[in-house]
């Protein structure tokens, strides 16, 4: 890979990344790919939306010799902020389409439509029934008026068909459907042969499914509007074996960096899962409400030091792990406990 700017580089094959700044987050920045057609750039996710984010993407496609104005489309990894926050503002300068997978297309449109004190009642319920500790659910009692962030997103006017090529003049970018993060995550598939000539089936852009160095968080699809008892975990761990079986040469992931043989980190992935569920089926000798579940569980940090927004991600996390066990029938709900306990079986 050559740098052309400290933000952009050339993966060669007419494929270029900008590292768009995400704000104050740890990942510190989303790769927004720029994938040359015969009818203009196409963006593969654009990055959040901030006025410094989008200079930088601004300058990186000027860099990579088109600009902003010059973008034929964006196709959009999963609806969240990361990768979707530009999105509305790259159309509105170039008149570009949008693409993105129905089921997250979904949650876009819900989120716009949603009133936030509905949102705030559906998750101060959700968090009551998990066990979560009045202090916790408190805020949310009073925050009904509350502006959400990324309220707005950007509604796509194409949909991703899952195992369908994008129709982009003169390439050939597969889209591989990848719930799991999110309903509609999809992964890319560029079916053409390495640049380099690295063995292996082209090049897949895996937006967060796969990561070099990092696991994604998997929660429960939260929907106000839907009561299916969906399984998140166990449609992610589906997805990452359908990505291994692709044996792509170089996968382009949407944070951190590009890298090799993703059979490999396919099966570190699966295996840090399996790991995790075994240690939560000990913790469940015992019957556990969700919260209490994520309370015992392993983060990257002490539960007292955990914040508040992010000890609500845990506890979905925790949850969409109960679900998982449930459904494989190592654990089950205790009948008749409230707030609702689990124990291993
Ligand atoms: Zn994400
Ligand atoms: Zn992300």
């Amino acid at each position: 890979m050559t740098q052309l700017m400290p933000q952009v580089g050339d993966h060669g094959g007419g494929v270029r990344s900008i590292r768009v700044p995400i704000p104050d987050n740890p990942l510190g920045f989303t790769l927004v790919y720029v994938v040359d057609t015969d009818g203009g750039p196409v963006l593969v996710d654009t990055g959040w939306d901030d006025p410094e984010s989008w200079d930088t993407l601004a300058e990186g496609l000027r860099a990579c010799g088109t600009s902003a104005t010059e973008v034929h489309g964006v196709v959009i990894t999963h609806h969240h902020p990361d990768h979707h926050g530009l999105s509305g503002k790259v159309r509105e300068v170039s008149g570009a389409w949008i693409a993105m997978h129905a089921a997250d297309a979904a949650i876009v449109r819900r989120t716009r439509e949603t009133r936030p004190e509905r949102w705030f009642s559906y998750m101060t319920a959700k968090l009551e029934a998990a066990g979560a500790p009045e202090s916790h659910v408190a805020p949310l009692r009073t925050a009904r008026d509350r502006k959400l962030p990324g309220f707005s997103p950007a509604v796509p006017d194409r949909e991703i068909v899952p195992g369908e090529l994008l129709g982009l003049a003169g390439r050939r970018l597969r889209a591989i459907w990848t719930p799991g993060h999110t309903p509609g995550h999809v992964c890319l598939h560029l079916e053409e042969s390495h640049p380099a000539q690295l063995p292996g089936n082209g090049r897949l852009f895996s937006g967060d499914h796969l990561l070099p160095e990092i696991t994604p968080h998997i929660g429960l699809y939260e929907d106000p509007d839907d009561a299916t008892v969906t399984d998140p975990l166990g449609d992610y761990l589906d997805s990452l074996e359908r990505v291994g079986r692709l044996t792509p040469a170089e996968v382009l992931p949407a944070h951190q960096h590009v890298f090799t043989d993703a059979a490999s980190r396919v099966r570190e992935l699966l295996a840090h899962h399996e790991e995790r569920l075994t240690d939560l089926l000990t913790l469940l000798v015992e019957p556990l409400t969700p919260w209490q579940l994520a309370e015992r569980m392993e983060w990257n940090r002490p539960w007292d030091q955990i914040p508040y927004g992010s000890r609500t991600i845990a506890v979905s996390e925790a949850e969409a792990h109960l679900r998982r066990l449930v459904k494989l029938g190592r654990a089950e709900a205790v009948a008749g406990s409230e707030p609702v306990t689990y124990v291993a079986v």
